[in-house]
């Protein structure tokens, strides 16, 4: 997302701009998202919420947040709903296919299957984080694009930039490998009802979890096989979450008292390791950072990867474009 924001909004500043995408097509892991572009309706809450991440930049985001999203609407991208639904965020919800090809008519001709070594500054990099990678060398699912492997990251560290390191991610509770269109109907999203355990049958996740299962997500990524159970009496199963997304589990065992035990597996979606920036989204001369390639916001907690995405996008192609 932040690439097309950044190459959109340096377009509409007047500037030539050159689009590469790794991938065959652009969109990258907005395209599978659920398209809500959110934050926590008041910063303190955001504090509260993600303790370890930078307060500027949370501030940046939280602040400049809802005058992004009017943007976005004015390129023609589709709104779904004007609210969450959750009582803790404010936000819009697009569509994400819609968001995509506003986004893209914007940025203009996108080079596909372009990743290259070695590119030209003034340079935006906005290649998606590594959930790739983190994936693959902790042994977890894939929740998110199949290319961001960390490589724009990488590239500005050996610039001379600094990273913010981590193993902290965005994930989901997942029933298994699903294809992409199942990303997000198939999220085992009722952790909260469930008693957990894990193949040794120890209950690794006693308290509540958070209101996103972000914390959750990843316990379950630190049990062996990057995998649990969750046990559903039948007063949970009667649950409409737990009704809606048992369809999509694909390993269940009956309990004794008539309830159910659900595999679940961790999925990766996004990182929250990357590139420190500042304000300006600058990492070093000559070389911004946007999206979840930025690190360290949204550490303890969750944020929206979106509206980190919007933001710093729009602000590293304002400050690129000015200097
Ligand atoms: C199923 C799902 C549901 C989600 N729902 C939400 C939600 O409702 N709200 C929310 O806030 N967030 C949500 N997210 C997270 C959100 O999609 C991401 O946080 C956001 O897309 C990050 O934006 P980005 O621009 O950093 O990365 P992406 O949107 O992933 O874009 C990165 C792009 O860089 C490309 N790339 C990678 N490597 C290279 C390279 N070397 N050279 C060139 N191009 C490269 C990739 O192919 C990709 O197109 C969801 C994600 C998923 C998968």
């Amino acid at each position: 997302m932040a690439g097309l924001v950044a190459a959109a909004r340096a377009r509409e500043l007047g500037a030539e701009v050159r689009v590469l995408e790794k991938g065959d097509r652009p969109g990258g892991s907005m395209r599978l998202s659920s398209g809500v572009i959110w934050r926590y309706r008041e910063l303190v809450e955001f504090r509260r919420q993600c303790p370890g991440g930078d307060p500027e930049l949370q501030r940046l985001i939280w602040e400049r947040l809802d005058e992004a999203i009017d943007w976005l609407e004015r390129l023609g991208a589709p709104v779904v709903a004007r609210d969450t639904a959750r009582e803790l965020t404010a936000g819009r919800r697009f569509e994400p296919r819609g968001l995509t090809d506003a986004l893209v008519g914007a940025a203009g001709e996108i080079e596909l299957s372009a990743a290259e070594a070695t590119p030209r500054e003034p340079l935006v990099v906005a290649t998606g984080g590594y959930p790739v990678r983190l994936a693959r060398e902790r042994g977890l699912l894939r929740r998110s694009n199949p290319c961001s492997e960390g490589e724009g990251i990488d590239l500005v560290l050996a610039r001379g930039g600094q990273a913010v390191a981590g193993d902290e991610f965005y994930g989901r509770a997942m029933p298994g490998p699903v294809p992409e269109a199942l990303y997000v109907p198939a999220a085992q999203l009722y952790g909260r009802l469930a008693r957990r355990v894990n193949d040794r049958g120890e209950e690794f996740f006693p308290g509540e979890p958070s209101w996103s299962e972000n914390d959750l997500a990843q316990a379950i990524a630190a049990q062996p096989g990057g995998r649990a159970w969750y046990e559903l009496d039948a007063e949970a199963l009667a649950h409409a979450e737990v009704v809606d997304r048992i369809p999509y589990a694909q390993e269940t065992e009956a309990l004794p008292d008539g309830g159910l035990r659900v595999r679940v597996y961790a999925g990766v979606t996004h990182t929250y390791g990357g590139v420190r920036i500042d304000t300006r989204a600058r990492a070093v001369d000559g070389v911004w950072v946007a999206g979840v390639d930025a690190g360290g916001i949204s550490n303890g907690g969750y944020a929206s990867g979106l509206a980190q995405a919007l933001v710093l996008g729009l602000l590293a192609a304002e400050d690129a474009v000015a200097s």
